[in-house]
């Protein structure tokens, strides 16, 4: 039997993928809106319209089809949600949206709430970095648009600002912090207030691409608890529906920073589709789409593994232990960094 609910997914890529197959599992109807003509998650929708942003035409047949909208990713024009908003419900709220699409304000926010980030400053001109040299050596990161360590550039000292830079759109200057671990916690909050989360995992990147991701992550208790009393203070804050991903910093000396928000499912949160009897995806479909909440058992420690560029190629090939599942996205052209696929092996 139907629930009746015909979900409007803007984004076409790996995520919103995940997202459909969670979405059919509670028998909801999908509708993607992508941009990209190839968009993989074509395959796994029941309607794929692929449209520009500025295409009205298309635009208006995607909100007629669907009853709620949500995105896989945060960085759509924000004119955009509101338009759509005018007719159909968006979660998580674009205003939530506007917040983790800008370093600045995002940052402020967390900062307002009592949280701690790395130390940092909005930067418009060379000469605001003169200003606050005691954040060198640093990361230079675009305000806006910016993920997977693109738009940053690494400032150890004054003379890594180069002459001929512009400063055409704003940054923002963040300490570089000696890491020890990265973790996300991955909350979702229900219209009613409840919240669940999965236990932190922890990340490890490669050239600031997300490589594995793991539970348990090896993090003190008081690290733990820190961890999911601020994600909660976050989600409970935006008042917000649906999954929220907070990564953290976990610096040498063992201060737990924030890093970013994510107002989604996330790439660390993979595993949860076979280590935990409820996904971070269907947690997203049922927490928009208003379906009840069930609470969240995990089955199994696991670990998820980036499949990168030409790897995949290897991965197609190999022969699965029945611990280990293995996803290929189904992207048309392999490139070098390019997430192809995953593959999670349960480990108890
Ligand atoms: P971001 O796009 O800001 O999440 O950065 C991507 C990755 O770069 C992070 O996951 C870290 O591994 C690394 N990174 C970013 N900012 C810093 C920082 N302030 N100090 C040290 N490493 C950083």
């Amino acid at each position: 039997m139907s629930n009746s609910i015909r979900l409007g997914v803007i984004g076409g890529g790996q995520l919103g993928s995940l997202l459909c197959v969670a979405a059919k599992k509670l028998n909801i109807e999908t509708v993607i809106l992508s941009d990209d003509k190839d968009g993989p998650a074509q395959k796994f929708c029941d309607h794929f319209i692929y449209s520009k942003y500025e295409n009205n035409e298309k635009i208006r047949e995607f909100i007629s089809k669907v009853d709620i909208v949500t995105y896989e990713f945060e960085n759509i024009p924000i004119d955009f949600l509101n338009l759509i908003e005018k007719e159909k419900k968006v979660l998580p709220n674009p205003k939530i949206n506007k917040i983790a699409q800008n370093r600045k304000l995002e940052k402020t926010f967390v900062n307002e709430l009592g949280i701690n980030t790395t130390d940092w400053t909005y930067i418009k001109t060379a000469e605001d970095i003169k200003k606050n040299q005691h954040l060198l050596p640093g990361l230079l990161k675009s305000n806006t648009l910016g993920y997977d360590g693109k738009g940053q550039f690494v400032l150890n000292s004054l003379d890594d600002v180069k002459q001929d830079w512009c400063f055409t759109s704003d940054y923002i200057l963040e300490k570089k912090v000696n890491l020890k671990k990265e973790i996300s916690v991955i909350i979702t909050r229900y219209s009613d207030g409840t919240m669940l989360y999965y236990e932190p995992i922890e990340n490890i990147h490669k050239n600031q691409i997300l490589h594995k991701s793991k539970i348990p992550a090896d993090i003190s208790e008081k690290i733990f608890k820190d961890a999911i009393d601020s994600a909660k203070k976050i989600a409970a804050n935006l008042s917000y529906i649906g999954v929220l991903t907070v990564e953290y910093f976990i610096t040498a000396n063992g201060k737990l920073l924030v890093n970013e928000l994510a107002p989604r499912f996330h790439n660390s949160g993979h595993l949860t589709i076979e280590a935990f009897n409820i996904s971070q995806f269907e947690n997203h479909v049922r927490a928009i789409c208003n379906l009840n909440s069930m609470q969240i058992k995990k089955i199994s420690n696991a670990e998820m593994r980036n499949v990168l560029g030409f790897e995949i190629q290897k991965y197609k090939k190999r022969n699965l232990k029945k611990n280990e599942f293995f996803y290929d996205y189904q992207k048309k052209e392999p490139r070098d960094g390019r997430k192809m696929g995953h593959l999670t092996v349960l480990k108890d």
